[in-house]
């Protein structure tokens, strides 16, 4: 058990995995703070039950004289430590695009596997867009009382597809009543969305859009108001000439291996003066932008997505039937999935990827979300693979943690609370034994190899994730995770 000395002679331990102290202090820590700025420190970090109550600079002389004793302060002493020394701190993790799943293809998974492993990954909230509705606001509910080891939850349901304005205006009052946070569109009509956007905003509630390849497009969303346009479809097809992309004339869209193998197509034809345009109208209107880079990579490289090192321990066996190429389950396409398509699929993430950054330097506001649970990624471990992504895509890597922290509260509407390491924010803090700066590996709770002196030191992964003020400690939630899975292979091979 480590043991910090603090002002005034005082020794405190470790919190207990799960359960909040009143003072909980973080110290001697390197904070990289989700509003954009380089990372600074040292820093003691102290919360006050759910709320971080101060982030005090310490003086690296008084530090390197005094050891553990700098950064002193008045008030009693903490009820808890800990130290992150050589460790850096983040606001905790906020999943922009989730979806809390009870089974896969009809068959039971446990809650709790999702939710650790999201916990065990830094995430400390998610915004919910398509579940059972009121599962959902239960569990948020549970969240909220910390009942539950589980990010925060905000709910935004699916929405359906209302028959007229008239049902869509209903619609919306009706899941306000039922204590929505936002609401989710997929596959909509015009009139029926304009009008659920009508009273969407009259209700104060957000819209993300998974835009389909459907009547509306990126324009919609303009002229409209929708908070977020999730994924990417909506953007290039509002940029392509012909006003309809080149399908063969066997297409048809519920065919989901045509569906996205000409997704794999799609960017390549949009015209790039056109989608500038698109892109400035975006940040003109304040659509956000949470592409979801994570969710298609196995269109581009499927072996790569089927063999990800942590499915040896960790994949559900619910979850690895699910993602396996079956055209009944959504998302698990890849049957007769060729090296062209693959060809294809790189050469769309790339236009993808420029025109993120093209969107990002125009002033537009980027989130992160991960989609798991289909298509080969995993709850938790897609949301990371994003940061690589972003990073492969061009940005820096202090912004992408923005993206993933500060610019999603944006996109929740909790910026004045969430996303930041800032006193009077919401004491929802990660711990992280490396700096993600240098290499965003570190944060995969199955940590990294290091060479140090010569020798290989496994290291890595998110130590602590706080969430609400609660400190989990992610490896002792990645261990239950790991028996979770073993026992479920178990019965599922009996
Ligand atoms: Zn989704």
């Amino acid at each position: 058990m480590c043991l910090v000395l603090l002002t005034g002679g005082a020794a405190a331990q470790n919190p207990t995995s799960g359960q909040r102290v009143h003072r909980l202090l973080i110290h001697n820590a390197t904070v990289i703070d989700g509003n954009g700025t380089p990372a600074s420190g040292p820093k003691d970090i102290l919360i006050e039950d759910n709320t971080i109550a101060d982030v005090i600079a310490l003086d690296p002389v008084s530090l390197a004289r005094d050891g553990a004793r700098g950064g002193a302060r008045n008030g009693p002493a903490p009820d808890a430590v800990i130290d992150a020394t050589g460790k850096y701190v983040l606001p905790g993790l906020i999943n922009a695009h989730a979806h809390l799943q009870e089974e896969r293809g009809g068959k039971p998974q446990p809650i709790e596997y999702e939710l650790d492993l999201w916990l065990a990954c830094g995430i400390t909230t998610i915004r919910d867009v398509g579940s059972d509705t009121r599962r959902a606001l239960e569990l948020r509910q549970q969240s909220a009382a910390g009942k539950i080891a589980a990010p925060r939850i905000f709910v935004y349901p699916m929405f359906g597809r209302p028959k007229d304005a008239q049902a869509a205006t209903a619609h919306v009052r009706e899941l306000k009543q039922m204590g929505a946070d936002g609401i989710k569109i997929l596959g909509i009509d015009r009139d029926t969305m304009e009008a659920m956007e009508k009273e969407a905003h009259t209700l104060g509630l957000r819209i993300a859009h998974h835009a389909g390849v459907e009547e509306t497009n990126a324009w919609d969303d303009i002229r409209f108001g929708t908070t977020s346009i999730e994924h990417w479809y909506g953007i290039p097809d509002a940029a392509i000439p012909a006003g309809v992309q080149d399908f063969p004339a066997s297409y048809n869209y519920n065919n989901e291996t045509d569906r996205f193998r000409y997704a794999g197509h799609l960017w390549r034809e949009a015209d790039p003066e056109r989608l500038t345009a698109v892109l400035k109208g975006m940040v003109d209107a304040h659509v956000a932008w949470d592409p979801t880079l994570d969710i298609y990579e196995a269109s581009r490289d499927l072996q790569r997505a089927q063999t990800q090192p942590w499915f040896a321990e960790y994949l559900h066996p619910t979850l690895e039937e699910y993602f396996r190429p079956n055209p009944s389950n959504h998302g698990s396409y890849f049957i007769g999935w060729t090296s062209t398509d693959e060809t294809y699929w790189k050469e769309n993430y790339r236009i993808w990827m420029a025109a993120l950054r093209q969107f990002d330097r125009l002033g537009g506001l980027i989130g992160m979300g991960d989609d798991a649970g289909f298509i080969y990624q995993m709850y938790g471990f897609g949301f990371i693979r994003n940061f690589e992504l972003y990073q492969e895509a061009g940005f820096h890597p202090i912004r992408i943690i923005q993206d993933a922290t500060g610019n999603n509260a944006k996109i929740l509407g909790q910026e004045n609370r969430l996303g930041r390491v800032r006193a009077g924010w919401a004491a929802d803090l990660i711990v992280v034994n490396g700096n993600p700066l240098v290499n965003f590996k570190v944060l995969y709770p199955t940590g990294v190899d290091e060479i140090r002196g010569g020798k290989t030191v496994h290291t890595g992964g998110v130590e602590w994730t706080i969430k609400d003020g609660i400190p989990y400690h992610a490896p002792e939630l990645l261990a239950k995770v790991k028996q979770m899975v073993a026992q479920a292979r178990q019965h599922s091979t009996n």
